[in-house]
């Protein structure tokens, strides 16, 4: 059906197909099939994305539409969803958050959503914008179709001060990285149940259900999990980014220091230089996590100037083969084991 939509917006605009496609002979009457899908791919993938939402115009999706802003509350929203609702993520894999660009794509996921996720804690500001170009009333501040996931968090590094904004620190309302404690995991898959049954309260018994059974799972990994980590508990960690210390407090794992003096500004000789010091001075062993887009050089490079190693990591669903939020876990778990 969608090509035949595809077929008669082609012929509606033959005009078009042949000032971008000289060399084709192309008539309302001689148009193929082929080439509308050819004239199609050829344009930029932005121009496409508007098109086929265009042509698709109001066809049916599978219950509420829900937006989120990564892959992490994505697969925890499909869960608690279930069939019920259809689900996109804004960004795919792991990206500096702190340093998300908007495209027209984003605008027109947001311009269908019933539901806006968000990560709050000024990451995913950028949102906002998004939701006055695509003009989407029901995905407002304020409206239950928008749901700030940090609500229901107890936020770690909030500043007592506000130097940070002049050094430029891009945590100004505290640790944005919460999914990457598990427990956080099972409050934001409430969240997203209480939500989803305000939206839609004829399923409600539904999400409940899909919500406990996922929660219970946590429950029995996060115990699993942090058996494994056990025998990490004397290794004082050195990270880039505070991407890590929920991860570290769910585990009671030692955050021994970051090579960022503040949280988005890059590693200072003054700092990296105290920050050896102060390691060296304690015999507990050393090791270096990154987040896999942040520089692996750098950490390297650090790593051997105290004695040790430095494991790259995934931080979000979509990256390094993670499908799945608690997949997410096994995989960042298994690589700090080896
Ligand atoms: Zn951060």
């Amino acid at each position: 059906m969608i090509v035949e939509r595809l077929y008669s917006f082609c012929r509606f605009g033959n005009q078009s197909v042949s000032r971008h496609q000289a060399n084709v002979n192309v008539s309302s009457q001689s148009v193929s099939r082929r080439q509308v899908w050819d004239w199609l791919m050829s344009k930029p993938h932005w121009l496409l994305s508007v098109m086929l939402v265009w042509l698709m115009g109001s066809s049916a999706t599978i219950g509420l539409n829900v937006v989120t802003v990564t892959d992490d509350f994505a697969s925890i929203a499909r869960v608690v969803g279930g069939e019920h609702v259809t689900v996109k993520s804004l960004v795919s894999g792991s990206h500096n958050l702190h340093a998300i660009y908007p495209r027209p794509s984003m605008v027109v996921a947001v311009k269908r959503a019933d539901l806006i996720i968000r990560i709050g804690m000024d990451q995913d500001s950028w949102i906002d914008s998004l939701i006055q170009v695509a003009k989407n009333k029901r995905v407002l501040v304020g409206t239950p179709g928008q749901l700030d996931c940090s609500d229901g968090i107890h936020a770690l590094d909030v500043p007592t001060s506000h130097h940070g904004g002049r050094l430029g620190d891009v945590h100004k309302e505290g640790n944005p990285h919460y999914w990457l404690d598990p427990r956080d995991g099972q409050r934001i898959a409430q969240q997203i149940r209480d939500r989803l049954t305000e939206l839609d309260p004829d399923n409600g018994s539904q999400y409940q259900a899909n919500c406990d059974q996922f929660c219970q799972q946590l429950s029995d990994d996060y115990r699993r999990w942090a058996a494994q980590l056990a025998a990490l508990k004397s290794v004082q960690w050195v990270t880039y980014h505070t991407v890590w210390s929920y991860f570290f407090e769910a585990f009671g794992l030692t955050n021994a220091g970051q090579l960022e003096p503040y949280p988005g500004i890059s590693p200072t000789t003054r700092h990296i230089s105290a920050l050896t010091t102060r390691l060296k001075s304690n015999p507990r062993p050393t090791r270096v996590i990154i987040a896999n887009f942040y520089p692996y050089s750098v950490a390297e490079s650090f790593a051997k100037s105290v004695n040790t190693t430095a494991v790259q990591l995934p931080t979000n669903v979509g990256d390094d083969g993670v499908t799945t939020y608690r997949g997410l876990f096994d995989t960042i778990i298994r690589k700090l084991s080896l």
